[in-house]
């Protein structure tokens, strides 16, 4: 079923083994903890979109987006590792084989958990130190279009993801840091099968192809993608593997590699951007408290802001809770049109407060001084009020007022998120995370460094900046939270969550997925079915998607039937289908063991033991 299988023999080129050859020095060393194996690699049995089994494991699991960058994270885990050891595997593979959703290029945030306690690891991007509220409003001030912004060094934050995962590596990583490279220098050099899903991505892409690195690496020249199954080696990512597995994250960030990124981003054609090596060698990863909110009979850790995610959630979730209860949630084993007519409500009025007041807490001050003004049980009744037979109607939902104020805020118009990719994992040692790690857009700014190093590849720049709000002021004048100022992190949607019981403590679960804002509605649905309606991990994240972000209401295509789309119109929702591609991935710990799901709409899987 799968187009992965787990041992079996490479298929052997002058290349690899030259490739091969050149890697023995390490692979001789009497000390190595960790023997990486290359997998064999299927293509012919790929789809994109395919049955998920769940899997039941007993001691340790990771579910990754992509099955060799699962395998990797695996292998560590087999061989000993921690989670976060395995998480530094499995980003370095997707860099690799999954480079349009996150990487070394990108940022991410970090939920980890030690057996004790809950730490959240950030390593969202930053702004350069020169850039104000104009970076992207043209000469008559107006909003520049959308994609010409992403598509330009303007978009292009500082990167986070290597800083971040070196931090949490060094508090709680137990194989060496270089040696959690090879999967991906050995995949890089020797050379994988291009995914269908990449294949699709790089077909239906655009913008990709003007770059003069990318255009050249990943498409024909005839301009078709790379084909399914063509063997990709990628030297240049390689090389820049081998001098982070060295260096660490500082080969990134200051030196040749550093300098590369830099200029390609001053040099952008037509919209160069203004990040320096100044910005790139000052950037530094941060340690923050989760926020940790109690649900039902569990406690529910996220990331604080600049995500948005924790908060908006929790809001929805806590709103739920304030209303009568249903009879029953599911009608034929799908969310009633009931359940979701409230779920939708519950959006609308959480990303009413989202909008308003949700922004890097270096440059902004939380409603009241305090993020959990806006999950207070008598301000979220207060919200749930506001929830009736009929629906608010698109745009109608207004901001509450969770707290005094001395700013007030404008209110954020939505702009369009897309790509990411989400990692859980559970060790044996009693270590769990979920990180959540993006380059913002497929294939972020469309830009491909090669770290100088000349060689064919590289690994593709984020457009994380594009997450702030274009416009710095509202109609009325007022400043928006999230606008562009110098040094800040963008507000994100992502939201890797961990759930704990209550009254025990013990880890009840990890989850997380890549769907710009609609992340926030894929997790929130996904922690109601598995927590409140008792679906095991793949059951809950295979259920339909409804996404609202305050307008127009989007079911997923095909998943609901006519009368609960009709049932939605007539409480007065804009309905229409459309895909809505999550690539969840969710770990439970089990009474057996461990159980794990991914999402059938995108190529994830899990592996464990
Ligand atoms: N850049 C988005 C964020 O941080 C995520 C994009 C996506 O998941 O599609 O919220």
């Amino acid at each position: 079923m799968h187009w992965f299988l787990s041992s079996g023999s490479p298929r052997w080129s002058l290349g690899t083994l030259i490739a091969v050859l050149l890697t023995v020095p390490t692979a001789l060393q009497a000390e190595q903890a960790f023997d990486y194996q290359m997998p064999a690699i299927d293509p012919e049995t790929a789809s994109s979109v395919e049955e998920k089994p769940g899997w039941s494991t007993e001691r340790f699991a990771v579910a990754a987006a992509n099955p060799l960058a699962t395998d990797a994270g695996y292998q560590v885990l087999k061989a000993g590792g921690t989670a976060i050891d395995a998480a530094v595997a499995v980003q370095m593979v997707l860099t690799l084989v999954e480079p349009q959703s996150s990487g070394i290029g990108g940022g991410a945030f970090l939920m980890h958990y030690d057996g004790e306690e809950v730490v959240a690891y950030g390593g969202r991007e930053t702004a350069p130190g020169s850039v104000d509220e104009t970076l992207f409003l043209d000469e008559e001030g107006e909003p520049l279009d959308f994609m010409t912004a992403v598509a330009s060094g303007l978009s292009v934050g500082v990167p986070g993801t290597l800083r971040m995962l070196e931090r949490a590596h060094d508090e709680h990583g137990q194989l060496p840091w270089a040696e959690l490279f090879t999967p991906a220098i050995r995949l890089a050099e020797e050379g994988f099968a291009v995914s269908p899903r990449l294949h699709a991505s790089l077909a239906e892409e655009e913008r990709l192809r003007d770059d003069p690195l990318a255009g050249v690496f990943y498409y024909t020249e005839d301009g078709e993608a790379l084909p399914v199954g063509h063997e990709l080696q990628n030297p240049a990512l390689g090389a820049i593997l081998r001098d982070i597995a060295e260096q660490g994250s500082s080969a990134l960030h200051t030196g040749a590699i550093a300098e590369d990124l830099v200029f390609r981003v001053q040099n952008h054609p037509e919209r160069p951007g203004a990040l320096t090596l100044e910005d790139l060698a000052s950037y530094a990863a941060q340690v923050r408290d989760p926020l940790c909110t109690e649900w039902r009979s569990y406690r529910v850790c996220g990331f604080p802001p600049p995500s948005s995610g924790h908060l908006t959630i929790m809001q929805m979730l806590g709103m739920l809770e304030q209303l009568p209860v249903l009879d029953s949630p599911l009608a034929n084993d799908l969310p009633s049109a009931e359940w979701l007519h409230r779920f939708l409500e519950a959006a609308r009025l959480a990303f009413a407060d989202r909008n308003k007041y949700i922004a890097d807490p270096e440059y902004v001050e939380a409603p009241g001084g305090d993020w959990a003004t806006m999950l207070a049980p008598g301000y979220l009744e207060l919200r749930a009020e506001r929830i009736g037979e009929e629906s608010l109607g698109s745009g109608s939902a207004e901001p509450g007022n969770p707290g005094a104020l001395d700013t007030a805020w404008g209110i954020q118009p939505t702009q369009p998120e897309a790509g990411t990719s989400h990692i859980s994992i559970i060790d044996e040692h009693g270590n769990a995370l979920a990180m959540t790690t993006t380059i913002e857009q497929g294939f972020g700014a469309r830009i491909m460094a090669d770290g100088g190093t000349g060689m064919p590849g590289g690994y593709l720049l984020n457009n994380e900046l594009t997450d702030f709000s274009f416009t710095p002021e509202d109609e009325a004048g007022n400043p928006i939270a999230n606008r562009v100022e110098a040094g800040k992190r963008p507000r994100s949607s992502m939201s890797p969550t961990l759930v704990f019981d209550r009254d025990s403590g013990d880890l009840v679960a990890s989850l997380g997925s890549p769907g710009g804002a609609a992340i926030i509605h894929y997790t929130a649905k996904t922690l109601v079915a598995m927590l409140d309606w008792g679906l095991d991990a793949q059951a809950a994240l295979e259920l339909p998607h409804a996404v609202t972000l305050g307008g127009p209401v989007f079911l997923e295509t095909g998943g609901f039937p006519a009368a609960t789309r009709e049932a939605l119109s007539a409480r007065g929702h804009e309905v229409s289908e459309r895909e809505l591609v999550s690539g969840l991935q969710a770990l439970q710990v089990t009474e057996e063991g461990l159980y794990g799901g991914a999402d059938p709409r995108r190529e994830g899987v899990v592996r464990g033991e």
